[in-house]
């Protein structure tokens, strides 16, 4: 239950609910997703591949295969790499579910590491110290759209000879200007869900520079078919198809690509609006000692899919939960990012765990709250968000 009195017991900031999240559709959006639907193609057909040639051209990348999610595309990149049981593959612990489900797919065993305590990244050390006779893959996560040490990634990786499958949901666009995460990446795996930076609803795209690699995402996306539906129906195409492989249904629709396409050309300015968001909780939250603001190493080549506070709560006589249910009150929806992996049943059981195992991630958990931050999102809503933060950490402050 939650306690709808606000913390003073007076009335609240914001008399209506703000909401965690919100997506940015414009009228090009709808008109886009109006025409498709006009046009008597729906499934996988033009607007999928010119969302997938606009995505490549915008990172620079060299091939670009659009999925119906992210997750599918990490499966994918996996599937790619024949992975055999008893093979492992390094995940952070401090991530969303998908990250190590896909790995239990192929029936390889993910091999949870613990993150930097404050960016909620894993470093090299982190994934170095975990490697053994039967690592094949590694998955970093640049957490909130912060790019992992990529550099010291590789490098372990090229020396143990693992391959580096980057899991970029949140990452779109990451990194400095001219070497966006997914450039040159051997696999780089997008999501376009409701809440990550360019949505399609449900959609997600595989980046990669191993054009073998590239031709068997695109023929595993669509039952391991030699031919795409694409293909197959239009004009020049034939009835005509072989299954080369058993492969998924993880295509994605016209319908999606249609939002894709127009969500793209506003990337630029979706971002704008989330970097100057960003910059205002930054500075609110710079004022007091309870709180930390998002952690950025590196501010300008951040992608700020989710700004993660932190309580310090030493300072504090209350613990994060009570933090959010009196922010609830206050009528602030939040979120938390991330419940790391190992503290889930199904992990915790399988391998023993306990909280304790990854301390930095678990105490990242203990501390963390993601505020509203999003295109659209009004001055005013986002100034209430801070007053409210501030009342509470005021009245919890020791
Ligand atoms: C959203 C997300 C995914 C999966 O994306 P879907 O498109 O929802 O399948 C994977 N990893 C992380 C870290 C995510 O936040």
């Amino acid at each position: 239950m939650v306690d709808r009195l606000a913390i003073d017991g007076g009335s609240p900031v914001r008399a209506e609910y703000l909401p965690y999240f919100r997506p940015s559709i414009e009228q090009g959006e709808i008109d886009e997703v109006v025409d498709t639907l006009r046009s008597g193609w729906l499934t996988t057909g033009p607007k999928v591949r010119r969302f997938e040639e606009a995505f490549k051209a915008y990172l620079g990348a060299r091939n670009a295969i659009a999925v119906n999610s992210g997750t599918a595309a990490l499966h994918l990149a996996l599937a790619t790499l024949d992975l055999e049981a008893g093979d492992e593959v390094i995940v952070p612990t401090y991530t969303f579910a998908a990250t190590a489900e896909v790995v239990v797919y192929t029936g390889a065993a993910p091999v949870l590491v613990d993150v930097h305590r404050e960016s909620g990244n894993m470093r090299p050390s982190d994934f170095e110290a975990a490697i053994g006779p039967r690592t094949k893959v590694v998955i970093p996560v640049h957490v909130a759209g912060q790019v992992c040490d990529m550099d010291g990634i590789n490098e372990v990786a090229n020396k143990h000879g693992i391959v580096v499958v980057e899991d970029a949901a949140h990452a779109l666009p990451a990194g400095p200007a001219g070497d966006l995460v997914g450039r040159t990446s051997r696999f780089a795996c997008f999501s376009f869900y409701a809440t990550k930076n360019l949505t399609t609803g449900e959609g997600g795209m595989l980046v990669t520079t191993d054009d073998e690699a590239a031709a068997r995402v695109k023929r595993l996306s669509l039952h391991g078919l030699s031919h795409d539906a694409w293909g197959r129906y239009d004009d020049a195409g034939s009835w005509y198809y072989e299954i080369e492989e058993p492969g998924y249904k993880y295509n994605l629709t016209d319908i999606a690509a249609a939002l894709g396409l127009r969500q793209l050309e506003r990337l630029g300015e979706l971002q704008a609006e989330r970097v100057a968001q960003a910059a205002r909780y930054d500075g609110a939250f710079s004022e007091v000692s309870w709180i930390e603001g998002a952690h950025a190493e590196r501010p300008d080549e951040h992608a700020r899919n989710l700004y993660i506070v932190r309580l310090n709560l030493q300072e504090l006589t209350c613990t994060r939960n009570r933090f959010i249910e009196a922010l609830s009150a206050e009528n602030i929806g939040t979120s938390v990012h991330f419940i790391p992996l190992h503290v889930h049943p199904y992990y915790r059981d399988r391998f023993g765990f306990t909280p304790e195992s990854f301390p930095n991630a678990f105490s990242l958990y203990e501390r963390a709250i993601s505020l509203p931050l999003y295109p659209g999102l009004a001055a005013a809503d986002q100034g209430d968000v801070i007053e409210a933060v501030m009342k509470i950490g005021a009245s919890f402050a020791r």
